[in-house]
């Protein structure tokens, strides 16, 4: 049985005025793949993802997205509905609690009562493993910690897929591991996931396909054990012993 692709990319161009930041880009992504992108800085992963959650326009192309196709999309609702994001920088609202910052979007965007967002918020929290700091500030946690509550806060609006653009970049050394786990386990769970990442390790271990982009193309599309011993291209020998 062949199902439609939960993301799917056909021809995408985008420009920053002058500049061709995707080239057309095509990409189908199935329910439950996890898949990791790689490039050097500037080769636009970042615009990539943000197309697939309409915080980027996009010129040439078509995104579709549990089969709405983005660019006739006249309401963003059902797009942020279906897909949560997670940032290098955490973005928490620093002077609201860690249950405030969790619940805040279901109650406004879903319309769940207190009750309802706070139950959800905790069994969250409970998951990412900060439930005893609840009630603190969001400030007054580690990096990790507000990472970790960023992904609840994405998680409480229940997405089919999760975006994450170098989620743990931001983040001291020690932090870094905390952070992954939390992400092997909602891969785990079967949860779609498009991760930019310098994580090598994670990339090896979690996903099923590792993309590799440069100049705003998609050079390389493979899964890791092959992606790893033998990639295609000289420039992405080049970037993965920069990066290793
Ligand atoms: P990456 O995430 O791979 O580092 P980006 O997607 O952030 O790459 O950027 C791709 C290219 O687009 C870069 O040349 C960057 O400078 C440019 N760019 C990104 N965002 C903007 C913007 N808002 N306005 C103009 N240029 C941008
Ligand atoms: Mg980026």
């Amino acid at each position: 049985m062949t199902q439609d692709p939960i993301i799917r990319i056909q021809g995408l161009n985008k420009w920053f005025g002058a500049l061709h930041v995707l080239k057309d880009v095509n990409l189908d992504v199935h329910a439950g793949q996890k898949v990791v992108v790689l490039g050097p800085s500037g080769s636009g992963k970042s615009t990539l993802i943000r197309c697939v959650n309409k915080l980027e326009d996009f010129q040439q192309g078509e995104v579709t997205v549990d089969g709405h196709p983005l660019s006739r999309l006249k309401r963003l609702e059902p797009v942020r509905r279906e897909v949560g994001m997670v940032f290098q920088q955490f973005n928490l609202f620093p002077h609201l609690t860690v249950l405030r910052n969790v619940m805040l979007a279901p109650i406004k965007l879903r319309g769940l009562s207190e009750a309802e967002a706070r139950d959800r918020a905790l069994t969250l929290l409970r998951r990412v493993g900060i439930e005893e700091q609840a009630d603190k500030h969001a400030a007054q946690l580690s990096g990790g910690q507000q990472q970790r509550v960023a992904i609840a806060r994405a998680l409480a609006m229940e997405p089919k897929i999760m975006l994450f653009d170098e989620p743990t970049s931001a983040l001291d050394p020690e932090m870094v591991g905390e952070v992954l786990d939390v992400m092997r386990g909602l891969a785990t769970g079967g949860m779609t996931m498009l991760v930019v990442t310098h994580e090598m390790g994670f990339a090896r271990d979690v996903a099923d396909r590792v993309l590799f982009m440069d100049r705003g193309e998609i050079l390389e599309d493979a899964p890791p054990a092959e992606f790893f011993r033998q990639p295609k291209l000289e420039r992405t020998r080049t970037f993965l012993h920069r990066v290793a």
